[in-house]
């Protein structure tokens, strides 16, 4: 039997790109909703060594542009457009805005897919918001060079802060990689190569309580507090690298899913919702693995879970 079903993909990391190939390849014809942040937060992502498949790693950019090619190749029809609400109609039809409050376009859809992802986590001390963009980033692969032979600071504890520790050790004359703790919950590996880095010098148990700069002459230093004796410190740098996480990306379809604690899309099972015909995949329902693989892995059986689900009804 041959589906004639239009589907909707919101988000095109790997959970969206995966749920894409393996819809069209169902004949769902589905569309997928690229987003503001095209390919997700592979986009940002420099040398990616543990997606199987490539013995010697691939740029996060070029494995995205692979998948991307391969749902094209089976008739994925590509929106640069972002969505922003979900209206569930009659009979498992759904409306979708995207466009903008003054110029909204709308589009219908049998059963949608949610991708979303999640976004970077802030640290919330003063002057972060203000300076963002003028010596504040969350996107080292973005914006490292920018800072050649220049003082540079990543702070978090986790694999993205010794990636982009490591990375920007490429521009930077010195990089501080600084952590609110002790102990990393970065892997052994990826710790270690910031440890031996001659150019890395790791700040323990410090929190940044203040970025001091401004639009015009961009960061100037950072304001640490010790997380144990509370004493307080500047540190002198050119840039300030926030690598703290990531939150999930719910906002616009909160009302149609439940969610946990921490703002992540809880599924009635596998990677269904409370919402019949809305499926969600990827880091936005993934608050344990969050990895490019399990992403993909959950979007092929959003992709499933959604071809019997058409069948269904
Ligand atoms: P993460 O593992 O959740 O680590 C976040 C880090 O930021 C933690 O060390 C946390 O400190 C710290 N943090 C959180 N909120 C903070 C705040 N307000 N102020 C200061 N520090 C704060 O996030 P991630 O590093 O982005 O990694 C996410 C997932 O992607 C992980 O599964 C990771 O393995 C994976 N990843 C893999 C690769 C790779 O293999 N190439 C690269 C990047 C990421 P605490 O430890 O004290 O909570």
């Amino acid at each position: 039997m041959t589906l004639s079903h239009s589907i909707s993909i919101i988000g095109s990391g790997p959970a969206g790109l995966t749920a894409a190939i393996y819809a069209a390849r169902a004949n769902l014809n589905p569309t997928i909703f690229m987003g503001t942040l095209p390919f997700g937060q592979l986009s940002t992502t420099t040398h990616v060594e543990n997606f199987p498949g490539f013995p010697k790693g691939i740029m996060g950019p070029e494995l995205m542009e692979n998948m991307l090619a391969q749902a094209k190749e089976f008739g994925t029809n590509v929106v640069y457009d972002t969505i922003r609400d979900i209206k569930p109609l009659d009979k498992a039809q759904f409306e979708l805005v995207g466009g903008t409050d003054t110029a909204p376009k709308n589009y219908q859809s049998n059963g949608v897919i949610i991708a979303t992802g999640a976004s970077p986590r802030r640290i919330n001390c003063p002057g972060e918001i203000e300076l963002t963009g003028y010596g504040v980033s969350t996107c080292a692969t973005c914006d490292g060079a920018f800072f050649k032979e220049k003082i540079i600071c990543v702070v978090g504890g986790g694999d993205s802060a010794m990636e982009e520790a490591n990375f920007l050790t490429r521009f930077g004359s010195k990089v501080y990689l600084i952590h609110r703790r002790d102990e990393f919950r970065a892997s052994k590996i990826m710790l270690e190569r910031v440890i031996n880095n001659p150019k890395i010098e790791v700040l323990r148990s410090k929190t940044v309580t203040e970025v001091l700069g401004s639009r015009k002459d961009g960061v100037k230093s950072l304001k640490l507090q010790c997380t144990k004796s509370g004493d307080t410190s500047d540190l002198n740098t050119d840039a300030l690298f926030v690598a703290i996480g990531h939150i999930p990306n719910t906002d616009f379809f909160r009302k149609l899913v439940d969610l946990d604690d921490d703002g992540y899309a809880v599924t009635t099972s596998g990677t269904q919702t409370k919402t019949p015909g809305l499926f969600v995949c990827g880091d936005v329902k993934d608050r344990i693995y969050r990895q490019a693989i399990t992403a993909a892995g959950s979007g092929c059986m959003a992709a499933l879970e959604m071809e019997r689900y058409l069948e269904s009804v």
